[in-house]
């Protein structure tokens, strides 16, 4: 078994370079190399020949491949879909805000929630994500891009609380003053809902935004698009994020996707009021990204919805597209080059690694749309 440094944070990785009979320094070299993109060990230019050569043999370090990359020339947003070491794809979308570049990244390949609206976990979900790989997510695309990062949105492919233990030592690394140094106030993490799992995370106080995924206030609607609901119920998850916010004294942000007949009755608006109100939460209205395989439609009564519950003192925004000419949503990128590769069936249990292996390549200057990021 190789050893992933990368996916360590500096206090292990002294303690391994401590018990390979190496000084103290040699961890913060290492590590510092790793977080600013390096490839090899031989790049590693002030470690001694015999131990990059050590840690070769003993040591891997990840390093995705561009497999597709879209840029929309417009308003300069770039989609990658990157291959990994096993030949699983998972996508990244850089966007340009005004408040600086935001990426936004997967946490696992696939997902297993089953959103009825959602094209990432059509397939299910074919692994977790390592902490090296989520943070590569956001080196290599600065790499490629140029662009400097300021803020990381946890809103790609993959339910976050879902990969606990690895999203948060994320977290650390991308965090860490000899890394990238991002503020948990420039990050934002999105669940689905996993009750026990925002309690969790309650208790680790970090200033980071927490987005939680509603779409509907009541628990009728709420379970019909969102298998996750059917075990816990609006009331309970509600319940969480007010603990939430006592814990850290984080405000929740709410993301409500507008699909037409479904979710987007007056009734709606007015429950959601209810449920808000004195929270000081913000509700993210998305317009729905129709994805091709789903029967759901967007909503037609967006600035409605929004105009209802801002009448009730709830602060809803409509979120701002990126990518321009509308192609495809959140985790289609990835379905669209497993289909190529491997017909339209998808199953998850049979190897999506090699169905994931595109014919076609998209060619730079595509555009298309995403339906992630924060407008904030
Ligand atoms: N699993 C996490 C994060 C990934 S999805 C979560 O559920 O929050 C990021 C956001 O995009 C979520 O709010 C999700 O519900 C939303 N989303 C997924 N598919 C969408 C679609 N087709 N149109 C609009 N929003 C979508």
């Amino acid at each position: 078994m190789m050893t992933d440094l990368k996916s360590m944070n500096l206090t292990e990785m002294s303690a391994f370079f401590h018990a390979m009979g190496e000084p103290a320094f040699r961890a913060k070299q290492v590590f510092q190399w790793l977080h600013r993109g390096a490839r090899s060990f031989q790049e590693m230019t002030n470690l001694s020949k015999p131990l990059r050569e050590k840690l070769e043999q003993s040591c891997v370090i990840t390093v995705p491949a561009v497999e597709r990359r879209q840029v929309d020339t417009k308003d300069g947003t770039v989609k990658y879909l990157w291959r990994l070491g096993d030949e699983s794809c998972i996508e990244t979308v850089l966007m340009r805000y005004h408040h600086g570049n935001t990426v936004c990244i997967s946490s696992q390949v696939g997902c297993r929630m089953g959103c009825a609206f959602c094209a990432s976990t059509l397939g299910g979900k074919v692994r977790d994500l390592t902490p090296a790989e989520m943070l590569d997510q956001v080196l290599f695309t600065q790499l490629d891009s140029g662009a400097a990062v300021s803020n990381i949105v946890l809103m790609g492919i993959g339910e976050p609380l879902d990969n606990f233990d690895a999203v948060l030592r994320f977290l650390g690394l991308v965090n860490d003053p000899q890394g990238l140094k991002i503020g948990m106030r420039h990050i934002s993490l999105s669940t689905c809902g996993l009750v026990e799992k925002i309690d969790k995370l309650a208790q680790h106080r970090l200033q980071l935004t927490l987005s939680v995924s509603l779409h509907a206030p009541d628990d009728e609607t709420r379970s019909r698009l969102m298998p996750v609901n059917r075990t816990v119920g609006v009331e309970r998850l509600l319940d969480a994020c007010r603990r939430y916010f006592e814990d850290t004294g984080r405000r929740i942000s709410y993301e409500y996707a507008l699909i037409d007949g479904v979710n987007d009755a007056d009734w709606q608006a007015d429950m959601l009021a209810r449920h808000l109100k004195g929270t000081g939460s913000h509700v993210n209205l998305i317009p729905l990204n129709h994805v091709q395989e789903s029967p759901l439609k967007p909503s037609r009564r967006v600035a409605e919805f929004q105009k209802r519950l801002t009448g009730q003192g709830i602060t809803a925004t409509v979120r701002r597209k990126l990518g321009g000419e509308i192609d495809a949503s959140c985790g289609q990128l990835r379905r669209r080059a497993m289909e190529t590769a491997g017909g339209a069936a998808v199953r998850a249990e049979t190897g999506l690694m090699d169905m994931c292996r595109p014919k076609r390549r998209g060619k730079e200057g595509d555009s298309y749309d995403t339906c992630v990021g924060s407008d904030r």
